[in-house]
């Protein structure tokens, strides 16, 4: 189309040429009349310039000028492009809207943080919940305005795998979980959620539990105090004997339950890290050793090895939990002919415990779990051991208030390694004097 509207026009002008010169030629004057001609050709162009010119500058209340040839062309080619960016500026428009009505209704709060931490954008809840102001906070560093320390800190640590849970400024009884997404070049997301009553059944959680084990404890330690007299006792009729040692058996498994949940409740209780009492672990576990030892359905061979004298920060209580519930399960889940060893050692990445056995073992599906309340791998043995259930939790949970890390390795059939390690700020050279 443009080619053969650029032939008429160029045929148009060498028509319009040759007209002239054959004009000029009859009439004498040559050169005037071809100069004339092409100055009335180059007016009627610029006219059609200057058209095209005020069209394009007042395009939006004007229509396109009635052009033909190759101007035409070129309206119908500004026309159309003009046509397709209003289409594309319509797009963007509809799909910001719908982004802003989205943004909206997500029930959580969304901060978008630029390099500098300066806010770039958040939705209605984000304003909501942190009582951010539009506009006005646009551009201020998150860090200004949301200033609970423990965001601070989670902010600067960089490890944003979980959220951090905070009170709002406005209200304390408000809980906000702040999540931090790194995303893009250095760009972060802040989504914030309001956790309130999530914290308070909680809450309620542990306190019910707490306080229904209290109440256990009380009339459990009367009625196996009852039991314990009525089997010691010589004069009872023989058919007793058995129904009474099981009524002991089980008030023991309740006792251990409830005392474990009661310990459990206690570190849940008393939130954040464990104390910094100075353990000797080499004589804490001597004396575990030697508790096991006397046990008569213990494995053949039960090994300590104590590779460090240093001691650990911490609390003892808590430690002597974790230590004799991994050693306890290692000799539980280990027959007679197997060994179970334990160790102690420290270096340059803190201290280390370990308990290795040749016993059960745990099958690899089970793993992921074994550290959840009351989850056995074989509910009917672990039950006829003793077990509460929620040894491993204990531990679990003291380990994370030593900021300590439970590894755990195991084959079934083979056996099985539970690994503590303690961070070296934990660990305390044993001051010169008091060693050897
Ligand atoms: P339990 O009181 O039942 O031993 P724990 O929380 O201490 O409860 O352990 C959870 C489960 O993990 C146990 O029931 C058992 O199946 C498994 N387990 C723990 N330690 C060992 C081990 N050393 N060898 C084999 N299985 C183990």
């Amino acid at each position: 189309m443009a080619s053969s509207a650029w032939s008429f026009a160029l045929a148009r002008l060498v028509g319009v040429l040759l007209a002239a010169t054959a004009l000029g030629w009859l009439t004498g004057y040559l050169a005037l009349t071809v100069v004339a001609v092409l100055a009335g050709y180059l007016a009627v162009n610029f006219t059609r310039l200057y058209r095209l010119e005020r069209w394009l500058r007042h395009r939006r209340t004007e229509e396109p000028p009635d052009l033909r040839g190759v101007w035409g062309d070129v309206v119908a080619l500004i026309t159309r492009i003009y046509r397709r960016k209003q289409y594309h500026k319509r797009r963007i428009v509809q799909v910001f809207r719908e982004f802003r009505r989205m943004t909206t209704a997500v029930p959580d709060g969304i901060v978008v943080l630029g390099t500098e931490r300066e806010i770039q954008w958040f939705n209605r809840n984000a304003a909501r919940l942190l009582a951010l102001r539009r506009k006005i906070d646009f551009g201020q560093r998150i860090d200004n305005l949301v200033r609970q320390p423990d965001f601070i800190r989670y902010l600067e640590k960089g490890d944003y795998t979980v959220p951090v849970v905070v009170r709002a400024v406005y209200d304390i009884e408000v809980h906000l979980s702040l999540h931090l997404i790194a995303y893009g070049a250095g760009q972060r997301l802040l989504i914030v959620r309001d956790v309130t009553r999530e914290i308070r059944l909680e809450a309620m959680r542990k306190d019910f539990v707490a306080n229904a084990s209290h109440e256990l404890r009380s009339p459990l330690t009367v009625i196996a105090g009852y039991v314990d007299t009525l089997a010691d006792d010589p004069t009872l009729d023989a058919t007793w004997r058995g129904p009474l040692d099981e009524m002991r058996r089980q008030a023991d498994r309740m006792r251990a339950v409830v005392d474990d949940l009661i310990e459990l409740s206690r570190m849940e209780a008393s939130d954040g890290e464990a104390g910094n009492d100075a353990v000797d672990v080499g004589g804490m576990l001597a004396l575990l050793r030697r508790d096991v030892i006397a046990r008569t359905d213990r494995p053949r061979e039960v090994s300590l090895r104590v590779e460090s004298d240093a001691l650990l920060l911490g609390s003892e209580q808590e430690l002597h939990s974790i230590f004799s519930n991994l050693v306890t399960n290692a000799v539980k889940y280990t027959p007679a002919d197997g060994r179970v060893d334990i160790r102690w050692w420290v270096d340059a990445a803190g201290g280390h415990f370990s308990v290795t056995d040749t016993g059960l073992g745990i099958p690899r599906e089970h793993l992921p779990r074994i550290t959840e309340r009351f989850y056995r791998v074989d509910p009917g043995r672990s039950r006829s051991t003793g077990g509460s259930g929620l040894g491993l939790s204990i531990v679990k949970h003291a380990l994370q208030r030593h900021n300590a890390m439970l590894q755990v390795e195991s084959e079934e059939g083979r056996g099985s390694s539970f690994i503590c390690h303690f961070p070296a700020r934990r660990i305390l050279a044993r001051p010169a004097a008091a060693a050897g």
